[in-house]
């Protein structure tokens, strides 16, 4: 059935007039679709793509028949739909084998989020006021073909984008292109994009690695929550379970300041001062390779007696571990999160990378692997500008497109992308919804969601196949919105000098792509979201042994003198809403936080040493100050981190979004100083340093599932 014809108002005559005359306004709305064409409780499975993080993990959608309540021509009335129900795990994925995570089972609600964009709006009020007016498809669409029509300076049009492996910001990053702008800025606040550069250095591949947890007899962690929120973490979940569950129980270490979810699930879990990851991994090769010969000269100097100066893990502890390394195979290393986000980020990643070669766990059963890449799918990320700089000097733009990405709220205060974008002259959104970024925009073109229309992504890690997902919609979209990459190949053909792109539709895109993969590989797109297959194993060559340097140089950089300033700040993606994107869902409001139980709120974790010498108890009002601003808290008081931290989870602490997440908690990337990481330029968010406070009693702002401390003494003297 075709679009208009689904939307005709089929039985509108007489209808209309018998539900009129019951006087009950919800009974006034119209069946646009009969009764008799449709017939209930029969569910159909669809293929899709959940789209909320790099994993790509793939997707089966219920479908079931639904009235939906909707306007269309500014007539309210109830639309039969086929309306996706559930999400579950694709089975025969090869990343997520059937699996989802919590946020994955959450996805739903985009499509049936109360707070929405309909329609195509226009800014009516001053900047950032919230204040729109809907406004129709064409007359959108001719509002940005001549805002494109009138740069002079082509150059001048930049788009923000999230950087994902997809074809869909590989069009995006055609039309620039071809319009004569820049690459797309890719935007994400926990970027690892570090850890890229390291393998990239060492292996010649620039992508986040697989493990084969499955096989690995034993497991060290540098600060990666990959069980959590870190790189693929269902596909990890499911390694990790395989590695439990065998006869040989594998055995993790985690290695954090702060008690992640990977932290709480590991057998020993060893604090280490913020920045010196990368020595501890080197004191630990150091041992490994001396089991078997004399240690290689540039590990000389990374004793464990040295080591332990600068870690603060006991050299005894250093050596056990690093024995049971050389002796317990295979063993594999990671690191992710805090430990690259230090301002020698890049050293830490390439010393675990080295400690991984000393395993010998590179390309072996139990190690680590690269999932394989074709170059002809693999474009987008390529083409990308990394953010810190790009952001700032957004001023000099003309125009600003911003496709689905917050950097207002997920970037710090100090990068003032807020003032820049103030002084862009045009902006136009492709999110649907309003938050703290797209507020500011001056036209606000809606994408259908993730279940509407065509999506694609590319996982570089989590599989040891070659894996390109693609999928069809699997419902009409409920309301006036289009396909953002649609838009844009419209938009394209409409402007002066039009920017001719070689595809009619996003799907026809698609398609030419997946041709390319063999006569199959459109028909598993269809059926299975995407196509997958055993590639050729393209073995992993070492570029380059690091350059090591001696331990003392290995001194991170912090902001904030340490008298004024004696605590290390660690924000951390949190369990339900990872960096914040999907806070407006109300399903992950309402997640209990695995470690603390804490919902519908933001809080900062203390050590209990800390937290009483400061007077601080559970609930307490904190304000936490760094050289940047400060942000107020309740206290959750917590052996899980180390006394000289203090963490908040982001998430919480939007202006605007929606609401469920609009004015909750405080945002701590908001007060995070503008360091870099030293080679790579990536913000470097775990190298502010903070004081803190008691400026109040508890308020009940910290809402436990598990009921409040003061509620259940006997657990404080516990804690
Ligand atoms: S890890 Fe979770 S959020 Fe990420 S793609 Fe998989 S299900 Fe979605």
């Amino acid at each position: 059935m075709e679009r208009r014809d689904f939307i005709k108002l089929t039985a509108v005559t007489g209808t209309t007039a018998a539900l009129t005359a019951c006087g009950n306004p919800e009974h006034q709305l119209i069946r646009f679709v009969p009764d008799d064409d449709i017939v209930p409780g029969i569910a159909e499975w669809k293929p899709s793509v959940c789209p909320l993080c790099r994993a790509g993990c793939g997707l089966t959608v219920r479908v079931l028949d639904a009235d939906f309540e909707t306007t269309r021509k500014g007539q309210a009335g109830v639309v039969a739909v086929k309306a996706a129900k559930k999400l579950e795990g694709q089975p025969a994925h090869p990343v997520n084998h059937g699996g989802l995570c919590v946020r994955g089972q959450a996805a739903i609600q985009l499509t049936y989020h109360p707070d929405r964009i309909t329609t195509p709006l226009k800014r009516t009020g001053p900047r950032g006021s919230g204040e729109f007016a809907p406004i129709a498809w064409d007359a959108a669409i001719a509002e940005l073909v001549s805002q494109l029509d009138r740069l002079t300076d082509r150059a001048s049009l930049a788009c923000i984008a999230r950087p994902r492996r997809s074809r869909r910001l590989e069009l995006v990053a055609e039309f620039l292109s071809r319009f004569g702008a820049p690459a797309p800025i890719g935007f994400e606040t926990f970027d690892d994009e570090v850890l890229r550069r390291a393998n990239s250095t060492m292996f010649g591949r620039d992508q986040l690695p697989t493990f084969d947890l499955a096989r690995a007899e034993l497991v060290v962690s540098f600060g990666a929550d990959f069980l959590g929120t870190w790189n693929s973490p269902v596909s990890q979940n499911a390694g990790f379970g395989e590695m439990r569950g065998r006869r040989s129980r594998g055995k993790l270490v985690q290695i954090e300041s702060r008690m992640s979810l990977s932290g709480g699930s590991a057998d020993e879990w060893i604090p280490v001062n913020p920045g010196t990851e990368g020595v501890l991994a080197l004191g630990l090769a150091h041992v490994v390779s001396s089991k078997s010969a004399k240690p290689a000269a540039a590990l000389a100097e990374y004793t464990p007696a040295a080591v332990e100066k600068i870690t603060g893990v006991r050299a005894a502890r250093i050596e056990r571990l690093g024995g049971e390394l050389a002796e317990r195979r295979p063993a594999v290393a990671m690191i992710g999160g805090p430990a690259l986000a230090h301002t020698n980020g890049l050293f830490h990643a390439l010393a675990v990378n080295t400690l991984n070669v000393a395993l010998g766990a590179v390309q072996q059963p139990g190690g680590l692997f690269f999932t394989p890449e074709l170059p002809s799918l693999r474009a987008g990320s390529g083409a990308l500008t990394r953010p810190s700089a790009a952001l700032k000097n957004l001023s000099a733009q003309a125009l600003v497109l911003v496709d689905d990405v917050n950097p207002v709220f997920g970037s710090p205060r100090a990068w003032h992308v807020a003032e820049a974008l103030a002084k862009i002259p045009f902006i136009v959104s492709f999110g649907s919804f309003i938050d703290d970024t797209s507020v500011n925009a001056d036209l606000l073109l809606p994408d259908h969601s993730f279940l509407e229309s065509w999506t694609d992504s590319l996982p570089e890690s989590g599989s040891l196949e070659l894996v390109a997902n693609a999928a069809p919609p699997v419902m009409r979209p409920l309301h006036d919105t289009r396909s953002t990459p649609d838009v844009l190949i419209e938009v394209g053909g409409k402007l002066k000098t039009p920017v001719a792109l070689p595809w009619k539709t996003y799907d026809e895109m698609l398609k030419a792509s997946f041709d390319k993969l063999g006569a199959n590989a459109w028909d598993g797109v269809e059926k299975q979201g995407g196509f997958w297959s055993a590639a050729p194993e393209s073995r992993i060559t070492l570029h380059e042994s690091p350059r090591i340097p001696n331990p003392e140089s290995q001194i991170p950089n912090f902001d904030g003198d340490a008298s004024a300033y004696p605590l290390h700040f660690l924000p951390y993606a949190s369990q339900a809403f990872n960096d914040g994107s999907v806070a407006h869902l109300p399903w992950l409001q309402e997640l209990p936080d695995p470690l603390t139980s804490a919902m519908w709120c933001s809080w900062v974790e203390i050590n209990p040493q800390t937290a009483a010498a400061k007077k601080i108890a559970e609930g307490d009002i904190v304000e936490i100050s760094s050289t940047q601003g400060s942000i107020r808290l309740p206290a959750f008081v917590s052996p899980g981190i180390a006394p000289n931290i203090v963490a908040v989870p982001v998430g919480q602490g939007h202006g605007v979004f929606t609401q469920f997440a609009s004015g909750r908690g405080a945002n701590p990337i908001a007060i995070l100083a503008p360091m870099a990481e030293a080679e790579t330029g990536a913000l470097a968010w775990a190298a502010t340093r903070v004081k803190i406070e008691r400026v109040g009693d508890a308020n009940r702002s910290l809402i436990l599932f598990a009921g409040e401390m003061r509620e259940n003494p006997h657990e404080n003297e516990t804690r």
